[in-house]
């Protein structure tokens, strides 16, 4: 400790800093304790077109530490990223969700057109054991691969483009589906995009958000919906809040949704009971 070394030198941590990292040291510890005794849940957030039909759902994992009540994804996924964890976290993501699709498939609640969107951190992306783990999983809970959509970012194919993109294919021959997650925030160059299997673009909610006050964020999404249509890769919408925002994004050629004004992320006996009528 800088306190301990001295009068004359420079105390290099103050009392502040070292709350901060007292936090993060805190996270890390119930991240691991989380991760081994799996107190993760999974969210389901509806997914819509044009006609108010469901077309799938986003599995969203939720955590709530004894203590602190939950804890945002946004948070603690970054810092199960910079630890590894993620790894073990996205395995424990893709089971879950796979899982529940069994279920709901075998209950008649699933239909084979819709599609479970799970979120795949780089990090985990990366990994040689992926590919397999993703077959592995698929066989084990029999699940249809044109059932599920895998949501990768932007900043993925930053590193290694020629083994992401050789990833990427191999998942497409599986009959899985990829989605670019939190499209327009990263570092995707259009280049790229026209080289990717890609089937579905999630248009970022932060241009979304001011659609209707702002011609720059209207101009950007009439932009990506341009694209996109020409290169056959379909789009929606992150974000939808409103009903001003569902009448613009129709205008405006995007016919695919997510977001409050359809419906919040439900633990799965919820999301049936509102999203799925028999
Ligand atoms: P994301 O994948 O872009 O997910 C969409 C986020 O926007 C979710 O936040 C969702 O609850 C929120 N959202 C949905 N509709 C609206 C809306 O109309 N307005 C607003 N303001 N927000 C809306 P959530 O669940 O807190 O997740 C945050 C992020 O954490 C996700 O962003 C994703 O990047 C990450 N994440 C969540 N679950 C997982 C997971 O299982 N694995 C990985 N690797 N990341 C995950
Ligand atoms: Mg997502
Ligand atoms: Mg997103
Ligand atoms: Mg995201």
């Amino acid at each position: 400790r800088a306190k301990e070394s001295g009068r004359n030198t420079f105390a290099l941590y103050k009392p502040e800093m070292q709350a901060v990292s007292d936090a993060r040291l805190e996270m890390e510890k119930a991240l691991h304790h989380a991760t081994e005794f799996k107190l993760f849940e999974l969210y389901y957030q509806p997914q819509t077109n044009d006609k108010n039909q469901l077309i799938g759902a986003e599995a969203l994992i939720r955590w709530k530490d004894e203590q602190k009540g939950f804890i945002s994804p946004a948070t603690f996924i970054p810092v199960a990223e910079e630890i590894g964890l993620i790894v073990e976290i996205g395995h424990w993501v893709l089971n879950e969700a796979l899982s529940q699709v069994a279920i709901w498939l075998k209950e008649g609640k699933w239909d084979l057109s819709w599609r479970m969107s799970i979120n795949v951190s780089p990090i985990q992306f990366q990994q040689a054991s992926f590919l397999p783990m993703l077959k592995t999983q698929l066989e084990k809970h029999d699940v249809p691969a044109r059932c599920v959509d895998l949501e990768i970012t932007e900043n993925m194919l930053l590193n290694d483009l020629t083994s992401s993109l050789e990833k990427m294919n191999a998942i497409k021959a599986m009959g899985i589906h990829l989605s670019i997650d939190d499209f327009g925030t990263g570092y995707s160059s259009l280049k790229y995009l026209k080289s990717l299997p890609i089937d579905r673009l999630k248009i970022d909610q932060s241009f979304v958000r001011d659609l209707l006050t702002d011609k720059s964020d209207e101009a950007i999404v009439h932009a990506v919906i341009a694209m996109a249509k020409a290169l056959k890769i379909s789009v929606l919408a992150e974000g939808v809040e409103t009903l001003s925002h569902y009448d613009r994004l129709r205008e405006i050629d995007c016919f695919y949704y997510q977001g409050y004004y359809f419906g919040h992320p439900l633990p799965p006996k919820e999301f049936i009971a509102e999203f799925v009528h028999d």
